[in-house]
């Protein structure tokens, strides 16, 4: 696995006319060499592949990662990079510009002045788009975890409990489940704080007649699932159910028509025109979905706008969403593993609506 990932790394820098290439980002590390820590360099060259952290991943560092130089230093990332001489002899060294800071960049010019440093992008997340078996398992399991908590988290659910309280048991149902952190920070949105895509759960309590928003994942050995359910707490507006059918048949058509070889932008185009024939197309305000590996957001990208032609063995999200602002949210959010023919749905929770 690692040394087909090497060699594909190595592929592209070719392509690229570089002589190495420097791997900032923890993901992509973790990618390339399965380590699982918070501090590392890979310095890939064309015969040579190098890897650095502190000495405080000695141990971990030296069960995780396997095909590469290791070298535990004590400077500092670059600088220990620098009096290893890991950069001998190239003249071009790409660097991603996505996962560098500018001071990290003025240290490269310091400490290695004679190489030049080209930016590059998604050298390593473009291998990462197609997943392998293993990657799929990982997504899957974390997957079945959030499919669990949903089940669980409903039982919480009822007027005058706060929106932190169910953040908070969901990320400790998550935990309690085996996984290992929430993939990100949870949100639950109620009544009308579901009309923000993205809100940050409060001190607010559930009120009947309401839509109550979830969305999480749950991460394992690395790889993350992501999971919206909106419920209902009684009977809501007929609007908003409305909406709720609407999102429903966006996501189950978008379902129905994912597969590899379809344009990311024709799959978000029929999710958008479900829900625009329903009246609620202006209220759709982000795009259908993202791919979803060791980042929760990451290549493909799911929208209007991409250019990207969904690929075999890919998996991302299909989040259709109405956002009624004064008057609530609807989202409803699945995990798929795209096919030559179709798709796998990994998140299993119920779509219908749930009234509470
Ligand atoms: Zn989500
Ligand atoms: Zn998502």
């Amino acid at each position: 696995m690692t040394d087909a990932r090497i060699a594909g790394l190595r592929a592209r820098m070719r392509e690229h006319a570089l002589d190495a290439l420097l791997v900032t980002s923890l993901a992509d590390i973790r990618y390339l060499t399965g380590f699982s820590g918070s501090n590392a360099l890979v310095v890939l060259t064309t015969g040579d592949a190098f890897f650095v952290s502190d000495s405080r991943y000695a141990l971990q560092s030296a069960r995780e990662v396997k095909k590469f130089r290791r070298l535990i230093g004590s400077r500092g990332l670059l600088e220990d990079a620098a009096a290893a001489k890991m950069l001998r002899g190239c003249r071009v060294a790409g660097f991603e510009s996505d996962a560098l800071t500018y001071a990290q960049y003025r240290s490269l010019r310091r400490l290695f002045p004679r190489v030049r440093f080209r930016p590059t992008s998604g050298m390593v997340a473009g291998l990462a788009i197609v997943k392998d078996r293993q990657e799929v398992a990982c997504i899957e399991e974390a997957a079945a975890i959030s499919d669990h908590v949903f089940h669980e988290i409903l039982k919480s659910i009822r007027p005058g409990v706060t929106e932190l309280e169910i953040a908070a048991e969901i990320s400790w149902l998550n935990r309690r489940r085996g996984a290992e952190s929430d993939a990100f920070d949870v949100i639950v949105a109620s009544g009308p704080r579901g009309a923000l895509p993205h809100a940050r759960p409060t001190v607010r309590k559930m009120r009947k007649g309401e839509f109550i928003l979830l969305d999480f994942g749950s991460t394992m050995r690395g790889y993350s699932s992501d999971l919206t359910r909106t419920v209902a707490l009684g009977a809501v507006p007929r609007r908003m159910r409305e909406a709720y059918r609407a999102v429903l048949e966006a996501n189950e058509t978008a379902t129905a028509s994912a597969r590899g070889g379809i344009n990311a932008s024709v799959l978000d185009a029929v999710a958008r025109e479900c829900i625009r024939r329903r009246g609620f197309g202006r209220y759709f305000t982000h795009s259908l979905g993202h791919g979803l590996g060791l980042r929760v957001h990451e290549r493909p990208r799911v929208s209007a706008l991409s250019r990207d032609v969904l690929q075999s063995g890919s998996v991302i999200t299909i989040e259709p969403g109405v956002y009624i602002p004064g008057s609530g949210g609807v989202r409803i959010e699945d995990d798929v593993l795209l096919g030559d023919g179709g798709c796998r749905v990994l998140t299993r929770s119920p779509r219908e609506l749930i009234v509470l």
